[in-house]
This record gives C-alpha cells, sequence and structure tokens, in this order.
C-alpha cells in the first residue's frame, strides 16, 4: 500500500490534530463499516501494537502513533473497511442492519406457530426467543435480541454436510447417492424420500443427509469422523460448535423413522456402510442425529452462511472452506428444497436458497450481496418452518429489492437506488436518505409489492 495513502488515512483519522489516532476512533470507524472490535483479525492487529514490556495500566492512553497505525492497517479487511471496500459498503451496511432492526421489532408481537413437540428440548424451548444475526463474506456482522442464545442446528446441518461430501467425493459420485431433485414432500416422509431405486431425492431432506453423511470419511472411526464434522463448522464459524446433549439422547430414541429410511436404503444398497454390518444403517442415522444437535447461535451460524455467500470463503479467517463449485451447488438445492415441503412457495415469495431447522432457525443467503442473515424463533408454522424467520425473509426481500427475479426490470432499478447505491443518470449517488429522491417514494412502492 503507498505510504501517502496510509498517512493521509492517518490524518484522516487525527481529529485532535496530535499525531495520534484514538483506538476508539479507529474501532469506531471499524464499527460503521461492520467490523466489531472482538473480530478476531481487528482484535490480533491492534493487540500487536501493544508493548510488552510495559505493563498495562488502567487509564493510560489507548492511541495509535504513526508507526503503529501503519502496522494495524497492514491488515488487509482494516484497510478495505478503512476504504469502504469491504462486501458491503458502510452506508449500504448501514441501511440495511436498520431494516433488520426494524422488521425485528415489528416482528416481536407475532406470535402464531407452536414449537416443535416431537422431543422435550425443543417442545420446552421458549417461545418467545428472538434473534436476528447478519455476516458478510468479510465479516461484516450486525446482531439483536437473542443472536446469542444457543440452539441446535437441526435440519441447517444439512447444506454443510452435502458441502462436505461434495469436498471428498466430488458432484458425479456424491449424485450416485443422492439426488438433486426436489422431494415435494415432507422432509421424513417415507413414500416420498427414495426413489424407485431407493435414492434419497435431495441432500435436504433427512434420507439425504443421511446418505451424504455416510460419505464423509467413511473409513475413520465414528468420533474421528464427528470431528472432522466439527472443525469443520469451526473453520466456517471462526469458534468451534457446541453440541446439545439432551437434543441427541431425545432424537436417538424417538427417530424411529429416520431409523426405517437409513434400512430402507441400506436394503437396496443405497446406503455407503458396510453391507456386513447389521448395525451399520442404525450407525448412519445415529451419526446423523449428532450432526443435528450440534449446537450454534445466529451469530455463529451466519458465518457459516456467509461461507456459502463467500463461495466457499470463511469470512473472519479468510480461509477456503469450500470449493466455489461446491457452495454453489449447496445454494442450488438450498433454492429450491430448503424449506421443507413449502420450498416452492418460498422460492416464489422470496426467490433466495435458504434452509431451516426445527429447531426454529432460518439461515437465508443472499449471493448478490455475499451476505448471510441468520433468524432464531421457536415458532413454527405447519411445514416447520419458523413464522418469524420466513417473514423476516419475505420483508428483507421485499423492502431491498433482493428477489432475484421478482424486481427484473423497472422495479429492480428501483429497488436498487435504495440498496447498493447505483449512480443515476444525471450522477451522484442515490439513497434512502436522500429525502427528497423520488427514488424514495417509489421504494416505498416496491415495498409494498405484494408476493
Ligand atoms: N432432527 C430431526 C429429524 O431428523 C429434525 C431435523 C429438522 O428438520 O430440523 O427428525
Amino acid at each position: 500500500m503507498a505510504e501517502f495513502d496510509v498517512e493521509s488515512l492517518f490524518r484522516s483519522l487525527d481529529t485532535d490534530r496530535a499525531n495520534v489516532v484514538w483506538k476508539w476512533k479507529l474501532l469506531e470507524e471499524l464499527g460503521q463499516a461492520g467490523l466489531r472490535a472482538d473480530d478476531p483479525r481487528v482484535e490480533r492487529a491492534v493487540s500487536s501494537t501493544v508493548d510488552s514490556d510495559t505493563p498495562f495500566e488502567p487509564g493510560q492512553p489507548e492511541w495509535l502513533d504513526f508507526e503503529q497505525f501503519r502496522e494495524v492497517v497492514r491488515e488487509p479487511v482494516i484497510w478495505r473497511a478503512l476504504q469502504g471496500q469491504l462486501s458491503m459498503r458502510p452506508d449500504e451496511f448501514a441501511e440495511f442492519t436498520q431494516g433488520v432492526e426494524r422488521i425485528y421489532a415489528e416482528l416481536l408481537d407475532e406470535r402464531s406457530g407452536e414449537v416443535a413437540q416431537y422431543i422435550p428440548t425443543l417442545r420446552n424451548a421458549d417461545p418467545e426467543r428472538f434473534g436476528i444475526a447478519v455476516c458478510t463474506g468479510d465479516g461484516q456482522v450486525f446482531q439483536i435480541g437473542d443472536a446469542t442464545v444457543g440452539f441446535s442446528v437441526q435440519s441447517t446441518s444439512k447444506p454443510f454436510s452435502y458441502a462436505m461430501a461434495l469436498e471428498q467425493l466430488g458432484a458425479a459420485d456424491v449424485h450416485r447417492w443422492v439426488g438433486q431433485e426436489q422431494s415435494g414432500g415432507t422432509f421424513n416422509d417415507p413414500r416420498l424420500s427414495l426413489d424407485a431405486a431407493g435414492k434419497p431425492q435431495n441432500p435436504m431432506i433427512n434420507a439425504g443427509a443421511m446418505a451424504t453423511l455416510a460419505l464423509v470419511e467413511p473409513d475413520l472411526d465414528v468420533s474421528e469422523r464427528f470431528a472432522k464434522v466439527e472443525q469443520t463448522w469451526a473453520r466456517m464459524m471462526g469458534a468451534p460448535p457446541g453440541f446439545d446433549h439432551r437434543t441427541f439422547l431425545a432424537e436417538r430414541d424417538t427417530g424411529h423413522g429416520n431409523r426405517g429410511l437409513a434400512n430402507l436404503m441400506a436394503a437396496k444398497d443405497m446406503l455407503n456402510v458396510d453391507p456386513k454390518d447389521r448395525d451399520a444403517p442404525q450407525k448412519a442415522a445415529e451419526f446423523y442425529f449428532a450432526v443435528c444437535s450440534l449446537e450454534v447461535d445466529a451469530q455463529r451460524l451466519a458465518a457459516a452462511g456467509a461461507t456459502l455467500a463467500n463461495g466457499g470463503v470463511a469470512p473472519y479467517s479468510g480461509e477456503r472452506v469450500f470449493s466455489q463449485e461446491t457452495a454453489g451447488r449447496v445454494l442450488s438445492v438450498m433454492g429450491h428444497s430448503g424449506m421443507y415441503n413449502d420450498s416452492g412457495q418460498f422460492a416464489g415469495q422470496v426467490g433466495l436458497p435458504a434452509k431451516s431447522g426445527v429447531s426454529g432457525n432460518v439461515m437465508l443467503v443472499v449471493p448478490e450481496k455475499r451476505l448471510a442473515v441468520v433468524t432464531f424463533s421457536p415458532r413454527l408454522d405447519e411445514a416447520g418452518n419458523s413464522v418469524r424467520g420466513v417473514e423476516v425473509c419475505k420483508r428483507l426481500v421485499n423492502e431491498f429489492g433482493l428477489h432475484p427475479y421478482q424486481s427484473l426490470g423497472a422495479e429492480r432499478e428501483v429497488a436498487r437506488l435504495a440498496f447498493g447505491g447505483v449512480t443515476r443518470p444525471g450522477g451522484g449517488r442515490a439513497g434512502q436518505h436522500n429525502a427528497a429522491a423520488p427514488a424514495t417514494a417509489s421504494v416505498t412502492r416496491a415495498g409494498e409489492l405484494q408476493l
């Protein structure tokens, strides 16, 4: 980076003209760009300026001189954040997160639906919980409400199990064991889950998830296989998942349907297990129950979603976890089959890839903006999707013109004016804050689009 640029950046942040930049000022600036002070990259860069020989004294001035500042901005994400070059520009990110905040407030009174009843941990979940987390491919984050309350990931593990199988075997081999068609049925319907050959319709239904997990490190001991799954989650989220033992035990005790599906697949040689081990289908089902019982929260799950939105690269570490092809394939299947038997309706209304789990989570991916939104609210609709979660998706898409097909042409142009800062023909940037702009009124019209 050019020295001159660093210097002018330093000057622009040295508001007191004291030849220093206050750390709070730098962190505030990064916060506006969407990076949190506890982002590992920010923490690492800022703490690297602390002289370890000098004992920390409370109240000591927290500033960076030019040399220290230059060290800190060597961290690429900080440099890009200060240049407004992250996945979303600071104004765009602020506008989007304000929308999230408003929708959150509007939906607090939405109490329809019922929490999942089939196991005690879900039956006893606090129905009032509600949290939303946003994460972009560069790790810009926003959260509101119960975004750090833990829940079992349940079916939202399925896209990632599919991704792991794709990474290991490649698409051609994976799809010998599992299809990629919309099932149209419920997630566990034994009649509709498998085709005539015993092959599950897709990796988003239970049979398909068991089939893909059976392809993940099949030669290792089950505990090592599970460790591989946990490690993949940790790489995406920048923090390890937890494990909900009670949910696992209850899933195992009540999962007769899933065990039945595993048996049916094994009977047709459509489950990658040892044919001579008569307990192998049961073990495959248990592995699936364990993965469903991984514990995450909206904030961490949003980072996993952002990994998909980012073409397979984890947001905080910049590490490639999946290939671009894998991420694309996973999102495609989520796009048509991620929301149980309301997937078609959801595709019509929202048009973006999403996956939900019966604990009340919904993970929505917005590829165009390289971002993921995760909601957590345990009351479910009849299809098993979180009522508030689905509503958040609909409202966000409506408000920001994110449906890839609904806002084509003129409507899309209007929506883009408010979100994405398209340059107007006459020059200058249009934005929602420009009250006089005719775009604002039109956006309201687009926002009222009845889907
Ligand atoms: N683990 C549950 C099951 O397999 C449900 C998973 C879900 O749909 O979220 O029956």
